[in-house]
């Protein structure tokens, strides 16, 4: 099977250019100048399928970095499953994930390894990854982390917050640090205060205050300031690399950046949440529906920040300016009726998270369009600085001969309305982005060279999507 995708854009993070794209199976086998022809040979009648993008930008496929498919959390499961997740991530142009496999206290590291993948394999409408949360640092977690890098798992999320649950305390931390410095992986970091958070939240419910506001006023932008630098520090001390996740305050910014500024290898990820919403508008939303309890559908963790301290502002900035260097989305994704609702009278049991991995790179796009950052740099946070971030490039985030043949056609003369009875294919009764409007649409979208979404159809099977075995960050010397 041979296609070609003539007469677009192509655009990787480090140029534009005109050029047809040759796919051979799974594979790009060349990019070539316009016209399909290659030293007189007539390549548009030798393949199989032509694909016309006049007009329109050919990137390599997003990669989101952050996913929660199915995430047993706060006593029941994320609502989409890998199936239905990389399914709306498909329609959005997103054609890998990096999921997270979870390690509660107590559990082995492996053992779950093993689950995640059964939850995973014959399921997924795209290619994915796994890093692997651990949450306490057993003896044997440390060993599992040696046999994950061969694995292909060659990132270590830790939590800093949710005591009880995730929370590792600094010396566990500080142990998994050491063991990454060692084998070459990455420290992934939830990086809030979880005690200070715990106790803000105690004397909130206390004092009657349990709207879903107040949780955004329980996990301030100082807890958020403060871990990131501990985390900071501790990877200062144990020489490993450190990724934190869903950054949402500009005061961690700042942390990340002088970190870099003095050599560390310090990455920072937000999140289009951060980017866009904000604890006035949304966490402090009312409706006829819900009344103030409309904000649920905006809790997650870290928070929406506030929009008069300038936030989201300074986090474009921050993209901009490669501060914080890529956006995912966190998915994580909980229906209003029968799990958000479980936090009614008390927000502090709202189970934590939204849904974004099918609106990522359209929501992205509109960065473009509004001036925010360049068209290179959209397809540079969106999908080649997590493929080099996580050991994927190459073969993933590039339009180039030799990469899996994962390709995006998007038109910037059509149009996305998102909403629950539009564009949405989430398994959600509502969406955190409803009534947004987009300038610009998915078209078309190949993984590893399969047609999966055209023309508003969804073409693949789920099974398509086969496990990525990671090398280590591509980032690192
Ligand atoms: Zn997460």
């Amino acid at each position: 099977m041979k296609t070609l995708i003539k007469n677009g854009t192509v655009v990787n993070s480090t140029g534009t250019a005109q050029a047809d794209v040759l796919i051979d199976g799974e594979t790009i086998a060349a990019v070539l100048a316009p016209g399909s022809s290659l030293l007189g040979f007539d390549v548009e009648n030798n393949v199989d399928t032509v694909i016309d993008a006049a007009g329109k930008y050919v990137i390599p496929g997003g990669i989101d970095a952050h996913t929660h498919m199915e995430m047993p959390f706060g006593g029941t499961n994320a609502s989409d499953t890998f199936e239905t997740g990389t399914r709306a991530a498909a329609w959005g142009g997103t054609t890998s994930i990096v999921d997270f496999v979870v390690q509660y206290a107590g559990e082995n590291v492996l053992d779950q390894f093993a689950l995640w993948h059964e939850k995973a394999r014959d399921n997924c409408a795209i290619d994915y990854g796994f890093h692997q949360i651990l949450s306490d640092v057993q003896d044997s977690s440390l060993t599992a982390m040696d046999e994950l890098v061969k694995e292909g798992v060659s990132s270590f999320k830790l939590f800093m917050a949710y005591k009880g649950v995730f929370l590792s305390d600094d010396g566990q931390i500080t142990k998994a640090m050491q063991r990454a410095a060692q084998n070459g992986s990455m420290i992934m970091m939830h990086a809030e205060n979880g005690s200070v958070i715990d106790l803000l939240v105690q004397q909130a419910v206390a004092a009657g205050n349990t709207t879903p506001y107040y949780h955004g006023l329980t996990r301030p932008w100082q807890a958020e300031e403060e871990a990131t630098h501990r985390a900071i520090m501790l990877a200062n001390l144990t020489g490993a690399p450190l990724y934190v996740v869903h950054v949402s305050a500009k005061q961690a910014v700042a942390q990340i950046a002088t970190a870099r500024d003095n050599g560390q290898n310090v990455f920072g990820e937000t999140c289009p949440q951060y980017l866009y919403l904000s604890l006035e508008d949304n966490l402090g939303a009312e409706s006829d529906e819900w009344g103030s309890f409309e904000g649920a559908k905006w809790v997650c963790s870290t928070p929406l920040r506030s929009r008069e301290e300038g936030h989201q502002h300074h986090m474009w900035q921050s993209l901009r300016t490669n501060d914080i260097q890529m956006v995912s989305t966190d998915h994580c994704p909980f229906c209003m009726k029968g799990q958000k609702d479980m936090g009614l009278t008390d927000f502090s049991k709202i189970p934590n998270g939204i849904g974004s991995v099918e609106h990522r790179m359209d929501l992205l796009y509109q960065g473009v369009v509004d001036g925010n950052i360049s068209l290179e740099r959209w397809v540079e946070v969106t999908s080649t600085t997590p493929a080099r971030m996580f050991g994927m490039y190459g073969k993933k985030g590039v339009i180039q001969p030799g990469a899996d043949g994962d390709i995006v056609v998007y038109d910037p003369k059509g149009h996305t309305s998102i909403g629950v009875d539009k564009s949405h294919h989430m398994n959600m009764d509502y969406s955190a982005w409803e009534g947004y409007e987009i300038d610009g649409h998915v078209d078309t979208v190949l993984s590893r060279g399969k047609v999966v979404i055209d023309d508003n159809q969804y073409l693949g099977t789920k099974g398509d999507g086969k496990f990525f075995k990671r090398g280590l960050s591509q980032y690192l010397i």
